[in-house]
């Protein structure tokens, strides 16, 4: 009976997950009018998203022309607002001119504060960018024909699509710092992160109580988590709301995450772009945006607590009510421990084992992914990591896989009488294993020996069910009150699935659980691995940290423990443990031993050409991994490859050296003043895409500026801070702009200031040029341009 109820609840959890992950069909592009249809946005899609079309690039112009002609057929009387805007990371300064492309939809008060509907129309270097972030821009251009045929608004919507995005947000930096922007009222941006997914709205500003009525009471299929608010705060991640935000802007933030591998990819083209993502973006976004336009704005309100739970419902609740939630588990956790000590099936001893068993489970799951993770080769990083992305649901299955046998084999185990010596073993040699692949892997180890520790002291006594499951019961309760106190609004991600499980441990009538009862807990079951289904595909999506798929696989094991515990006399298996852990690893030596690239899913190839004029010297450099496409070509002047520091790149490269073609130095001069400032003037050449300019000093250089304009640092939740290089550090700017551009640095000496120009072309300056490229290779971001520098050297 359990058996059967444990296969229900996976396979019926696993389809209500996947069902509920999906996108909606696409409405053609026939659909009513008052519709949105991503059949018709895809239009725009296509006509914008063929090609790489970066900040100031002759692709981008013609995007922003494209907008402009666009925006007059829906009557927006679109302008062109061009400017120029630095963003500050520490010594790096990016900068450029922007053309933002703003248009409005009169409303009939032309003075109420306006809606905002935003995204960005820059694709970075070397991708066509047909989901970052055209979809998003097709998807503003939809929803504005749509919200036209509803008549006049009451508002007026300003349709604002910036430039610059991707190298420092410096559309929206020109947009929010000019007068345009106090007609704002309320600002919908739309971004994403991959390719396909559903879209999410994954962030509001503070005081978001009235954004998430608006947003419950209006969104269709609504996507949204209080959790991803509280993750993405942490994160470093910024999109255009950023700015909004931090000049007092309120609104809703939305995006999709799917598909990661075609994220700021050659890859991300109009046919690789799933179309049911830009339906969902649109539908969900169309009802709001259309109560915004036609109806008031929020209020502000305190923050709530809100996400979905299945099916479309949203909850929310102010955060002080997750007590209330956490005292009810505990009335239940209470209650059913009490009902288990009058049959005899419970014992203090059986419960705490079963934190013992929490204990492990937290050890062997995250000693079993990190294993798994690691056995595919893999290495971390953002280009590294592409050959997993490539193939993300093999890899997904993979870790799921793990996950399950790790549960399994917890849940077993503490039911055993024998076996601690096993159990103490498990979670050893896993680490041990993990260390096998990409060195020696201490959070592998720790989590393996303390995994052993727990193993050797609780396992190996036979612990009732009944009892152990209370033990692990209270152990997530303390956790989910730990981070009630520490992150309210993040809280529900253990609260509710830890209160499916109390219900579900009601419903075992301390031990004398009837057939009815466990049908019960086959559907809560269900329900609870669908809902930890969604974190745990997140998780895997959004970041690759393999240990953070250990907080769904806990909250699986609270739901699944009655159907997966021995049952009467039964003699617990380890056989479906083991089975998983088998498939798992087989999976991971597929992922190990065969070639993840294919047409759809290339390897990333990046070569680029640098000459430096001062020394008439050149070489072919690969600013990602050397494969044998790219070996060849860079020797092909009969060079050999070795590793090579250059100032402009982050990191040492392979370069080779190649035959020197004449190229214009940069037109570079520098003066110096008698306020201690030296100042660079750059006048770009025509064909030129960008420039770098790398400065360090014996001195700290600080009063920093580009084109007068002052560098300051605007950290998230932090002051505004002015711009500093430290002593002996390198500073660099990034500009993108056909005007010429000036830099003032100040310091002690400007005398000994060190500079260092570098203009970028998109083109090969190679008297040879680039051979053919394999179906299965892709021209990855820079790739294909030339880098020259030169002129004035000090
Ligand atoms: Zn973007």
């Amino acid at each position: 009976m359990r058996r059967i109820g444990l296969a229900i609840a996976l396979i019926a959890g696993f389809v209500i997950f996947y069902l509920g992950s999906v996108t909606p069909k696409p409405a053609p592009a026939n659909a009513q009018a008052n519709a949105f249809s991503a059949g018709r946005a895809f239009a725009d899609v296509q006509a914008m998203g063929l090609v790489p079309h970066p900040l100031g690039s002759p692709a981008n112009a013609h995007v922003r022309d494209y907008l402009v002609t666009r925006m007059q057929a829906l009557g927006l009387s679109p302008q062109v607002q061009r400017g120029f805007a630095v963003e500050v990371h520490g010594p790096l300064i990016n900068g450029g001119q922007v053309e933002n492309v703003i248009g409005v939809l009169p409303g009939r008060n032309r003075s109420a504060p306006a809606l905002a509907l935003m995204a960005h129309h820059d694709s970075v270097p070397g991708s066509p960018g047909a989901a970052d972030d055209t979809a998003g821009v097709a998807s503003a251009l939809e929803i504005v024909r749509a919200l036209k045929t509803h008549g006049t608004p009451a508002r007026d919507v300003m349709v604002v699509i910036t430039d610059g995005e991707e190298l420092g947000l410096l559309g929206a930096r020109t947009f929010f710092d000019s007068p345009l922007a106090a007609h704002v009222g309320y600002v919908i941006n739309m971004e994403t992160r991959g390719g396909g997914g559903k879209a999410i709205m994954f962030e509001t500003a503070a005081q978001n109580g009235g954004d998430i009525a608006l947003y419950r009471r209006t969104a269709v299929t609504p996507e949204s988590n209080a959790l991803t608010v509280f993750v993405y705060q942490h994160l470093p991640n910024d999109t255009d709301f950023t700015v909004a935000k931090q000049h007092g802007k309120v609104g809703l933030n939305y995006a999709f995450i799917g598909r990661q591998f075609d994220y700021h990819s050659p890859s991300s083209t109009p046919q690789a772009l799933d179309i049911g993502s830009l339906q969902h973006m649109g539908q969900q976004v169309l009802p709001t945006a259309e109560a915004l336009a036609f109806g008031p704005l929020p209020a502000r309100a305190p923050d709530v607590v809100y996400g979905n739970v299945l099916f479309g419902l949203t909850l929310a609740y102010p955060p002080w009510a997750g007590w209330l939630i956490l005292a009810g588990c505990a009335a239940l956790i209470a209650t059913g421990a009490v009902l288990a000590r009058r049959r005899e099936a419970f014992g203090w001893i059986d419960a705490a084992r079963g934190i013992g068993a929490g204990l492990y489970l937290i050890a062997l799951s995250g000693v079993a992914l990190e294993l798994v993770r690691r056995a595919t080769g893999v290495a971390s990083g953002w280009m590294e990591y592409r050959p997993l992305l490539a193939r993300f649901p093999t890899f997904e299955v993979m870790m799921l896989a793990a996950a399950l046998a790790a549960l399994l084999a917890t849940v077993v185990l503490i039911g055993r009488a024998k076996g601690r010596w096993l159990a103490a073993a498990l979670p050893l040699v896993c680490g041990a294993v993990a260390c096998l692949f990409g060195g020696l892997d201490i959070l592998a180890l720790g989590l393996g020996g303390f995994g052993a520790v727990v193993g050797a002291i609780g396992f190996g006594q036979a612990a009732e069910p009944e009892g152990a499951w209370t033990g692990l019961l209270g152990l997530m309760l303390v956790l989910a009150a730990a981070l009630q106190v520490a992150a309210p609004t993040a809280a529900h991600v253990i609260g509710w699935p830890l209160a499916a499980a109390c219900v579900s441990f009601a419903a075992s009538r301390g031990g004398g659980a009837t057939a009815r009862d466990r049908a019960i807990q086959t559907l809560i079951a269900a329900l609870g691995l669908a809902w930890v289904g969604y974190l745990f595909h997140a998780l895997l999506q959004g970041l690759d940290m393999p240990l953070l798929a250990v907080l769904p696989t806990l909250l699986a094991a609270l739901v699944l423990w009655p159907l997966a515990s021995p049952e009467g006399l039964e003699r617990p298996s380890l056989w479906p443990a083991g089975l998983l852990a088998a498939a798992s690893l087989v999976i991971a030596a597929f992922l190990h031993l065969t070639s993840p690239w294919t047409p759809r899913h290339p390897n990333a190839v990046e070569p680029v050409f640098v000459i430096d004029t001062s020394t008439r010297s050149a070489w072919r450099a690969s600013l990602v991994a050397t494969d044998g496409w790219t070996r060849k070509l860079l020797t092909t002047d009969g060079g050999t490859i070795s590793k090579r520091t250059f100032g402009i790149f982050d990191a040492p490269v392979d370069a080779a050296p190649a035959a020197y073609v004449d190229a214009p130095a940069p037109d570079v001069s520098r003066a110096l003043d008698s306020a201690g400032g030296v100042t660079l003037t750059i006048r770009p050449h025509a064909g030129a895409s960008g420039l770098l300019v790398d400065f360090t000093a014996p001195d700290a250089i600080d009063n920093i500026s580009v084109d007068g304009q002052p560098t300051v640092e605007q950290r998230r939740g932090q002051a505004a801070r002015a711009m500093t290089v430290k002593a002996g550090q390198q500073g660099e700017l990034v500009w993108v702009g056909t005007d010429p551009v000036t830099i003032r640095l100040h310091t002690a000496r400007p005398a000994q200031v060190r500079t260092s120009v570098t203009e970028i072309y998109d083109r090969w300056m190679s008297a040879k040029p680039l051979p053919p490229l394999p179906a299965t290779e892709q021209m990855f971001s820079r790739a294909g341009s030339t880098f020259v520098s030169g002129g004035v050297q000090p």
